[in-house]
Formats: structure tokens, C-alpha cells, sequence
């Protein structure tokens, strides 16, 4: 396994065959993994990023007690496939009088856009940077975070960003509990409801979801039916999903859920690996 620190390091490291990027922030869980499997599985060369990444923060998320437990990440990642993995300092990222970010309108201003300011300019920003230096044949990221999926996919489109994108389902605990690096903030008490946030995706309507969650001592963010074109509210099923954000345990957990397999994330043609 190769541990790569610098932009200079990546340059060198890197050859023009295919290569599949998973960028991460690390604490790497089996969702993670799945992906870099499936990077493993098309291209044959994997490089995992693992930076976990100052401007997607707002100042009172929790940017400082972020997990990084980095020996154990380079052995799973190893154990998943991939070939190297970049783990830069900040400053390489961001150097010195940095100026620059990336802004994606659309589908990144409402629901997540709306209540977390600037997360998705530093997602863009830091995904942007990181494409541009790996210049993988393919990208691949996790359907767990389904609205960021679709702002990758409008800002690769529109910067004519190098490679395709892959699209991988959600890795669900036992109890259907969407794998996160942020489940370590759950206690072992609160984690057999957290589970409940995936059944409020699948109940029989949208109402029913957010009564039932509050009923058990969720604080609901959004639970809606929205458009993959726009991640506005729709009352159609085609290229839809139920999103939703709530807190447990003083813990925000996001979730959602596609109505059907689509073939385009807002209009964006992209692989999508069908939930296994
Ligand atoms: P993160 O480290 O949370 O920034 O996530 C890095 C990548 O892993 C993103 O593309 C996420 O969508 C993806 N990911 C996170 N959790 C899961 C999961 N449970 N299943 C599949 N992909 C995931």
C-alpha cells in the first residue's frame, strides 16, 4: 500500500491507465468499502482519498472531534483492494492564499444546502481539487448521501470534470441503519432506534413517517418526496427518492431512499450499481 502526502507525490504516482478514485474522509466502515470494491472490480487500480476536509464544516459542526483513525483505515483499505492512498495535509489542498471555490446551484440549494450553508461549496471544492489531481478513469461515491450525489454529478458535468461516475446503494447495519463514520457518535443505547430512520423511508406515507418519528423522540430536519431533477417536493415516483434528516440522541443522521433504479442523477448519465 502506497501513502501518498503530497500533490507532487499523487502527479508522480499516477500513470494515464484506468484508475478509480473513493474519495473519503476516513473512518472507514464496510459502506466505504463497498465502494472501493466496486472501483476494484471495473478499473483494477484503486486510489482512496482520506482528508477530511475543513471547508464542507460550518463552524459549529464538528470538524475538531472528527474520528481519524488512520492506521486502521490503510489496513481495511488494503484489505478492500485499493492501491494507494492520498492522506494530505490541509495546506496541500488548500495552499497558502487560497481563492478559490467551487458553488453549484440547483439541486445543492435546498434540504442539506438549505440548513447546512457552505457544506456543499466545500464538498464541490474539495471534490473539484481532488478529481483534478487523481484524473481517475472513474469516480465512485455513495448513494448514503443522495443529494451530494447530485451535485457532484452537475458540477463534473459542468467543469467537464475527467472520468465517469459510479453510483453505489447504501450499506445498512443489521437494523437498517445507513452506515456512517458519524454512527460512532450514537451511544450503544440510542443505536437499535436509530435503525427506525430507515423504516420512516419506507412507511406507508410521508406523514405517518415524520408523526412516527417525533412519536419516538426523533427531531425531524425534512422526511419529503423529492426530484431527483431538483431535490424540490414532487408527488410523482419517477426519478424520485424520499429523502430525510433527523436527530436522535442529539445526533443528525441522514437516509433516503430511490423510487425505482434510475439511469441519471438530474439529468446527469452515471452508473448506478443496483442494491444488492
Ligand atoms: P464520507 O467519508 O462520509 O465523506 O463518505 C465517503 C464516501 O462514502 C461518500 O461517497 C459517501 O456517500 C460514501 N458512503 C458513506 N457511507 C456509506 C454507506 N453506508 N454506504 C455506501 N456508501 C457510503
Amino acid at each position: 500500500m502506497t501513502i501518498l502526502r503530497t500533490r507532487d507525490e499523487l502527479r508522480e504516482w499516477r500513470s494515464d491507465g484506468p484508475l478509480g478514485l473513493v474519495p473519503t474522509m476516513g473512518a472507514l466502515h464496510e459502506g466505504h468499502l463497498d465502494l472501493v470494491r466496486a472501483a476494484r472490480q471495473r478499473e483494477g487500480r484503486v486510489l482512496v482519498t482520506i482528508f477530511v476536509n475543513p471547508t464542507q464544516f460550518a463552524p459549529h459542526e464538528d470538524l475538531s472531534r472528527y474520528p481519524r483513525p488512520f492506521q486502521e483505515d490503510v489496513r481495511k483499505a488494503n484489505e478492500a483492494g485499493a492501491d494507494a492512498i492520498f492522506h494530505p495535509p490541509a495546506e496541500e489542498i488548500y495552499p497558502p492564499s487560497d481563492a478559490t471555490r467551487v458553488r453549484v446551484g440547483g439541486v445543492a440549494e435546498p434540504l442539506e444546502g438549505e440548513r447546512r450553508p457552505g457544506h456543499f461549496e466545500g464538498v464541490a471544492t474539495v471534490v473539484a481539487r481532488l478529481t483534478n489531481l487523481a484524473r481517475p478513469t472513474l469516480s465512485v461515491y455513495g448513494l448514503k448521501d443522495l443529494q451530494q450525489c447530485a451535485v457532484i454529478a452537475r458540477m463534473h458535468r459542468d467543469l467537464a470534470l475527467p472520468g465517469t461516475l459510479a453510483f453505489h446503494p447504501t450499506r445498512r447495519e443489521s437494523n437498517g441503519l445507513a452506515m456512517s463514520s458519524r454512527n460512532a457518535y450514537l451511544s450503544p443505547a440510542d443505536r437499535p432506534e436509530a435503525g427506525f430512520l430507515s423504516e420512516a423511508l419506507r412507511g406507508p406515507d410521508l406523514a405517518w413517517g415524520r408523526d412516527e418519528l417525533q412519536r419516538r423522540g426523533w427531531e425531524v430536519d425534512y422526511l419529503e418526496r423529492v426530484s431527483l431533477a431538483d431535490f424540490r417536493p414532487t408527488e410523482v415516483d419517477e426519478d424520485a427518492a424520499i429523502v430525510a434528516a433527523a436527530r436522535y440522541g442529539g445526533v443528525r443522521l441522514i437516509d433516503s431512499r430511490l423510487l425505482g433504479t434510475p439511469t441519471s442523477l438530474g439529468g446527469i448519465n452515471s452508473l448506478f450499481t443496483a442494491p444488492g
